[in-house]
């Protein structure tokens, strides 16, 4: 109702056209953010289980998480909502170079904290994968910023956007064969986990978070989050267990053997300078 008695139809059409504008307006949006640099980097670190009361110490690892600084509102965007509309607009290959570009800037200018860090996560649409150039990119990328490649580790989330494993195969085995690491995102959820897991060479399975969250409260995610540890064990990869927000949960995940924990239990996804992330991995050591 429009008031005064005006009516108006909301049909179909009408929601496949807001859509349109919607995701139209996006496109711009992300235009626009590419060209004056309002993407930023936030960090969330990876919590080592089963070591915190042996005193063992473990190198710090964190994932890299793009956000989207809106000046209009002065809020960050987070990226669930518009990775998407970034693939859907061949967009989202610049977003990632954009991240990889700014990680590896970030590492260069800083041998400190390049030479405490155990591990950088740096996620990778499937999109981009398709890039033909992007492999031979983030190797003149580690030699211009003097990085170590055994420090990336690359998510890459089972989509079907995956389409072609050769050419994923090949992007791997030539960044692995510099040292860089691959792992395996949102496991269980997945379009063709199994045909991933026997396809491309991962070196880590993260376990989607939707199981982890309430696994000790619902049984059925509980069997399938064992059974992914259990098949992990046997191939011989460490698992990282996202969406760890309760202690019952850490404490379970740690029981099944479950080498990494990341979630708000642990810590958030932050805007860190380079000073505290230093100085946290400093302390992780
Ligand atoms: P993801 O890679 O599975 O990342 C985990 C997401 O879960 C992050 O959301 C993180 O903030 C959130 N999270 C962390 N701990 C918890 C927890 O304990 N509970 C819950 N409920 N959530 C938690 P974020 O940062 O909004 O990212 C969403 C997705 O966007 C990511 O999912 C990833 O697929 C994608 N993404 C993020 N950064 C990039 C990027 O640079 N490139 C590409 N291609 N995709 C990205
Ligand atoms: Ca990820
Ligand atoms: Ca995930």
């Amino acid at each position: 109702r429009e008031g005064r008695g005006g009516l108006r139809w909301y049909t179909q059409a009408t929601a496949a056209a807001n859509a349109h504008r919607e995701t139209v307006n996006w496109a711009l949006v992300l235009l626009d953010a590419l060209r004056q640099d309002r993407f930023r980097v936030f960090f969330q670190r990876l919590h080592p289980l089963g070591l915190t009361d042996s005193g063992a110490h473990t190198p710090l690892r964190v994932e890299a998480l793009v956000r989207l600084w809106d000046p209009k509102t002065n809020l960050l965007v987070s990226p669930g909502q518009f990775i998407s509309p970034a693939e859907r607009f061949h967009l989202i290959g610049e977003i990632d170079r954009w991240m990889l570009a700014r990680v590896l800037e970030l590492l260069g200018q800083h041998p400190a904290l390049q030479a405490s860090l155990g591990q950088v996560t740096l996620n990778l649409s499937a999109i981009s994968l398709r890039e033909p150039g992007l492999a031979a990119h983030v190797a003149q990328l580690l030699t211009r910023h003097r990085v170590r490649p055994d420090l990336l580790c690359f998510e890459l989330t089972e989509t079907e956007a995956i389409t072609n494993l050769d050419h994923a195969r090949t992007f791997m085995q030539t960044l692995r064969t510099l040292g860089c690491r691959f792992s395996l995102d949102d496991f269980g959820s997945g379009y063709a986990s199994f045909t991933y897991l026997r396809e491309l060479p991962f070196d880590t399975l993260k376990i989607d978070g939707l199981f982890v969250r309430d696994m000790q409260t619902d049984a059925s995610h509980q069997v399938m989050v064992r059974s992914m540890v259990d098949m992990a064990r046997l191939l011989e990869k460490p698992v990282v267990a996202e969406f760890v927000e309760t202690e019952p949960v850490a404490r379970l995940l740690a029981d099944l053997g479950v080498q990494w924990g990341q979630g708000y239990f642990f810590h958030q996804p932050e805007l860190l300078t380079v000073e505290a992330l230093t100085e946290q991995a400093r302390q992780a050591r």
